[in-house]
Formats: C-alpha cells, sequence, structure tokens
C-alpha cells in the first residue's frame, strides 16, 4: 500500500489533489482529502488505488 502525503498512513485508495495550500499535486487519503476538499482553489486529478 501506498501513504498518504499528508498524514503518511498508508491506505489502498488515494485522492490526487491540488489547493491553495498544496500548489503541487499531493496524494491523499479520504479522511485529509475531506479537508483539502474545503480549501481554495481545490481541484481533483484522479484517484489512485494500489493493492
Ligand atoms: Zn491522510
Amino acid at each position: 500500500m501506498k501513504k498518504c502525503d499528508l498524514c503518511h498512513k498508508p491506505d489502498k485508495v488515494h485522492y490526487r489533489v491540488k489547493s491553495i495550500i498544496h500548489k503541487e499535486w499531493i496524494f491523499c487519503c479520504k479522511e485529509c482529502w475531506n479537508e483539502t476538499s474545503k480549501q481554495n482553489n481545490y481541484s481533483y486529478g484522479g484517484t489512485r488505488k494500489s493493492r
């Protein structure tokens, strides 16, 4: 499993996102995505699944 770029917890699914705080694309877990999706300039770039 890959790790979340924000909380570094391993998970199977990550969301590729950017925001005003994270100007480069990051991969984050669902929990962190909940937070990131509320930030300004949020954009969603897909979902990464690992086995
Ligand atoms: Zn996370």
